[in-house]
């Protein structure tokens, strides 16, 4: 049986190596990449260090890391865990380990590990992996599949998968081909749009602001609906980004952010409420009554940051004892719920893509299409995604695996 897999990224090489181990020989395995490498993207997951899974065990709370797509993907995370990802990848002579955030990398900190682990494989159980092969068109003709190449190759399979991921950083291979390929199968697309970005703001002043970081913020975009996440970030020249920002990116991906009416409210102390935090600043000026305000302020919040909120607060160079409640009611709101107006969304730098193939149309215990039998996918290229931390590594691995035995079953 030959079997043809559209896309060498972190899906496509887990489902060949699945089925190249287990086939028992009687399947032939085709993986079809453009690049001249396989795995481009997995490499440069996690800084260049690959962050292969998260180190979370509970299935539950994993699957709550995906804000599409986490039921779909309850059985095929079930039936290849993060744990199990571990044990994969340890046992193929990649030994990994869990750092503080709970991401996993392997030891070595090197991503290309991974993208040899596979290499391997495929030497070894002999998978004919064909590089710079550029898949222009995809059909079904007599019940077998048809690839045409961009070189005008044709190459003829008897089961098809699709894992050409999504369409984020395209420089990677990822060109979004495998939606078209999908539509002409008669698959649905749902809405796609950037997540795990950065946000750009309309205030020129938050260039003063770059480097700043915080640990643990509460964040919030506030436009037709809410959306909030606590966690760390960091503000750039033009705006803000961080793991926080990313999570609340990819839970608002389908929104649009440049109609002037969207905003992002930044809360410093989510840990203290309003009340306390202006108490703690009043107490700071009752017993500083000669200090220049400023001197007192920079204690809370970082200080460029604590300036700006003071030109903001239009307290100027006040001293201690000239400042009113007014004042510091205007200095607690931005300190509990600094305010931004979101200009859009940092272009051409997110992670992922948000959106894919419709999940009603697949078959969630196989990944095989419901539409047209012995049509597969796998990866990114599906309409789930998650936060940062090793979840869409996961769920590719995890998808890509459920695909490829899914096939092994069917040609047994
Ligand atoms: C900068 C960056 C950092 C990231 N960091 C993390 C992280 O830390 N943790 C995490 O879990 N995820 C991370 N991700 C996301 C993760 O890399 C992807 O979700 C994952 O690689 C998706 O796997 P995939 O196999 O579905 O698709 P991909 O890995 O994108 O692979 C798809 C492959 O298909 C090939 N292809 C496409 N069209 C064709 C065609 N027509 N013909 C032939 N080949 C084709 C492409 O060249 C590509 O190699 C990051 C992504 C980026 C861009």
């Amino acid at each position: 049986m030959k079997i043809g897999i559209i896309g060498a990224g972190a899906a496509g090489m887990m489902a060949a190596a699945t089925i190249a181990e287990n086939s028992q020989g009687n399947a032939d395995v085709f993986l079809i990449e453009k690049n001249d490498g396989i795995g481009k993207k997995v490499e440069i997951t996690g800084g260049g260090r690959c962050n292969v899974t998260t180190g979370l065990r509970d299935i539950k709370e994993v699957l709550k890391k995906y804000p599409r797509g986490s039921n779909f993907l309850k059985f095929a995370m079930h039936n290849f865990s993060p744990e199990d990802v571990f044990k994969w990848v340890s046992a193929h002579g990649v030994p990994l380990k869990t750092e503080e955030d709970m991401r996993v990398f392997p030891k070595s900190n090197n991503g290309k590990d991974i993208t040899k682990l596979f290499n391997n494989i495929f030497e070894e159980k002999k998978v004919n992996v064909l590089l710079k092969h550029n898949v222009a068109e995809v059909g079904i003709r007599n019940e077998k599949f048809y690839t045409k190449l961009l070189d005008g190759q044709n190459i003829v399979f008897d089961f098809l998968l699709l894992t050409t991921g999504g369409n984020a950083y395209s420089h990677t291979g990822s060109t979004g081909d495998g939606y078209n390929f999908a539509k002409a199968f008669g698959h649905k697309i749902t809405q796609l749009s950037p997540s795990l970005h950065a946000f750009t703001f309309a205030e020129k002043y938050v260039k003063d602001l770059a480097g700043i970081s915080f640990t643990n913020a509460n964040l919030k975009i506030k436009g037709e609906k809410t959306y909030e996440f606590n966690g760390p970030f960091l503000f750039t020249h033009k705006g803000i980004t961080g793991p926080g920002v990313f999570a609340l990116s990819a839970m608002a991906a389908h929104e649009k952010f440049n109609d002037g009416k969207t905003f992002f409210f930044i809360d410093f102390f989510p840990d203290k409420k309003y009340e306390d935090v202006f108490e703690g600043i009043n107490h700071d000026v009752l017993e500083n009554p000669k200090k220049e305000f400023i001197n007192v302020f920079k204690n809370f919040v970082p200080k460029a940051l604590a300036e700006m909120m003071c030109a903001l607060a239009e307290v100027g160079k006040k001293k201690c004892s000239e400042i009113s409640k007014k004042d510091l009611n205007k200095l607690t709101e931005l300190l509990k719920n600094m305010k931004f107006n979101i200009s859009g969304k940092t272009p051409s730098e997110e992670f992922v893509t948000a959106g894919g193939i419709d999940l009603r149309d697949i078959n969630s215990k196989t990944m095989e299409s419901k539409i047209c039998p012995n049509l597969y996918f796998a990866g990114e290229i599906l309409d789930i995604d998650g936060f940062t931390g090793g979840f869409n590594l996961q769920s590719a691995w995890s998808t890509g695996k459920l695909a490829g035995e899914s096939i092994i079953k069917k040609i047994k």
